[in-house]
């Protein structure tokens, strides 16, 4: 069944081994996180947010517990959870194709216009137009034509495009300067602000943007609040 509004999603007991030899890198990790909520979770190098993202996206099964996107579970929606959670990974990954259909890449029915429109948004509009061949310009699958920070926006326009209510950003911003850094969140934050947000990060770095911090460590979820407590 697919999911009925609203959109929240609900971590239950959830915990989760890569091996069953492995220890648990998640423990008994319970979140709440309503549609339209902005939160961030943070915590150190190791400490399981990459394995959360990948189970909000059904892309990891949980161990025991269970994720729940409205009421649907959401390791039943396959390829459906698509149309509902977009992510923003640590390392965007970029394709050995145009860019137009880097950017349409899970809407592929998208116009150009539609194209340029978010290129703006994500404040690429002017890179692209001065690429040899525009939109058509390749990308190698290492985007070793655009910085860091230029994969994380052409990314987000990518997201744009999809418009899913939930995005998850998997330290979107990682290596970058601090004033390419805060601009960035800064595009994040306005373009995705009528969204469910679940922005992962191991600093403070624009955490007062958010509505609630999780706090993760070890795979324990220490602590939880509003970011003016940190
Ligand atoms: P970082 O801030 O460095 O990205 P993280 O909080 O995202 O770290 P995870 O990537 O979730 O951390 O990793 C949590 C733990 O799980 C680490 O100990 C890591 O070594 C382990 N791990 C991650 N991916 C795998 C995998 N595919 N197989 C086995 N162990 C894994
Ligand atoms: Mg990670």
């Amino acid at each position: 069944d697919l999911p009925q509004n609203p959109l929240d999603l609900k971590v239950q007991h959830v915990s989760f081994q890569y091996t069953a030899t492995q220890k648990e890198v998640l423990k008994d990790i319970t979140i709440n996180i309503s549609q339209g909520e902005k939160i961030a979770i943070l915590g150190r190098s190791g400490s399981g947010k990459s394995t959360l993202a990948n189970l909000l996206r059904g892309d990891l099964q949980p161990t025991k517990g269970s994720i729940l996107l409205g009421d649907a579970v959401v390791s039943t929606l396959d390829d459906t959870v698509a149309d509902y959670i977009g992510v923003i990974q640590q390392v965007p990954y970029l394709f050995n194709t145009t860019v137009i259909n880097n950017v349409r890449l899970g809407n592929e029915n998208a116009t150009e216009k539609e194209v340029w429109d978010v290129l703006e948004r994500v404040n690429l509009k002017k890179m692209i137009a001065a690429l040899p061949n525009g939109l058509e310009t390749m990308v190698d699958e290492a985007g070793l034509r655009f910085s860091g920070g230029e994969r994380h926006r052409l990314a987000l326009a990518r997201i744009l495009l999809q418009n899913t209510p939930i995005v998850i950003l998997d330290e979107p911003t990682v290596g970058l300067d601090p004033i390419t850094e805060q601009a960035l969140i800064n595009t994040f934050m306005q373009e995705l602000k009528n969204k469910t947000i679940i922005w992962i990060t191991h600093h403070l770095k624009g955490i007062d943007n958010v509505d609630r911090v999780i706090f993760i460590e070890n795979g324990i979820l220490e602590m939880e609040g509003s970011p003016t407590y940190l």
